[in-house]
C-alpha cells in the first residue's frame, strides 16, 4: 500500500501515519522527522534546512526530494510507505510521480485531512505542552509565530498539491476534527471504497 497524507500543520498526519504504519506494516516517511534527524546529526542537510525549518518556512524543493529519493530506495520501503508531510509543493508532487513512474509504482491512496484553521494553532500548543509535561523538548517552529508562517505557505504552496491530485482523481477527504479513532476509521473506509 501506497498512501500519501495531505494536511495543514497540526491536521494530525503524523498520529494517523504512526496507526497506518502498524495496522499494515509499511514505514512513515515523514519528511519533517527526517530533516530533524538531519538537524540533529548535523548532516550538509541539516545545517541547510535548520533556520528555514526553525522560522517555519519551507525547505527548497531540490533537498527534501533528495532526501526522499533516497529514502525510497531503503528495502523497507519496497512493499508500501506512507509519506507524511511530502509532498508539499505542486513541484514535489511532480518529482514524486517521475520517481515512482521511473520505480514501476503507484499510489493506492492519497487522503487528505480537513481541519478547521482556527484549530490549529491550538493543537499544536497544546503538542507542545504535552512535549513538555512528559520531559521531551518543544520543536522550535512550534510556536504561533513559526505556526502562521507554516500555515501562509500551507495556503499557497500545499493547498495547491490537493488540487492537483483532485484533478487526476485520486484525493480522498476526511474530516480530520473528529475524534483519533473516527479518523482512523475514516481513512480505512476512504482506502477500502477504492479498493
Ligand atoms: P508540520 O506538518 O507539523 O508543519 P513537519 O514535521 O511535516 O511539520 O515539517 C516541519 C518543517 O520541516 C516544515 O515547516 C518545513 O520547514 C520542513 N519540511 C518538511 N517537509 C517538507 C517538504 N516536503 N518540503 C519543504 N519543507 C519541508
Amino acid at each position: 500500500m501506497r498512501l500519501i497524507l495531505l494536511g495543514p500543520p497540526g491536521a494530525g498526519k503524523g498520529t494517523q501515519a504512526e496507526r497506518l504504519m502498524k495496522k499494515h506494516g509499511i514505514p512513515q516517511l515523514s519528511t519533517g522527522d527526517m530533516l530533524r534527524a538531519a538537524v540533529k546529526a548535523g548532516t550538509p542537510v541539516g545545517l541547510k534546512a535548520k533556520a528555514l525549518m526553525d522560522a517555519g518556512s519551507l525547505v527548497p524543493d531540490d533537498v527534501v526530494v533528495g532526501i526522499i529519493a533516497d529514502r525510497l530506495n531503503e528495502d523497507d520501503a519496497h512493499n508500501g510507505f506512507i509519506l507524511d508531510g511530502f509532498p508539499r509543493t505542486v513541484a514535489q508532487a511532480e518529482a514524486l510521480d517521475k520517481m515512482l513512474a521511473q520505480k514501476d509504482m503507484a499510489l493506492d491512496g492519497i487522503v487528505e485531512l480537513k481541519v478547521d484553521e482556527t484549530a490549529l494553532l491550538a493543537r499544536i500548543e497544546k503538542r507542545a505542552r504535552e512535549t513538555v509535561a512528559a520531559g521531551g523538548t518543544v520543536r522550535a517552529d512550534d510556536n504561533a509565530e513559526a505556526f502562521k508562517k507554516r500555515l501562509q505557505d500551507y495556503r499557497a504552496m500545499t493547498a495547491p498539491v490537493s488540487a492537483y491530485y483532485a484533478s487526476h482523481g485520486a484525493l480522498k477527504a476526511v474530516d480530520g476534527m473528529a475524534a483519533i479513532d473516527s479518523v482512523s476509521q475514516a481513512i480505512d473506509e476512504a482506502l477500502s471504497a477504492k479498493a
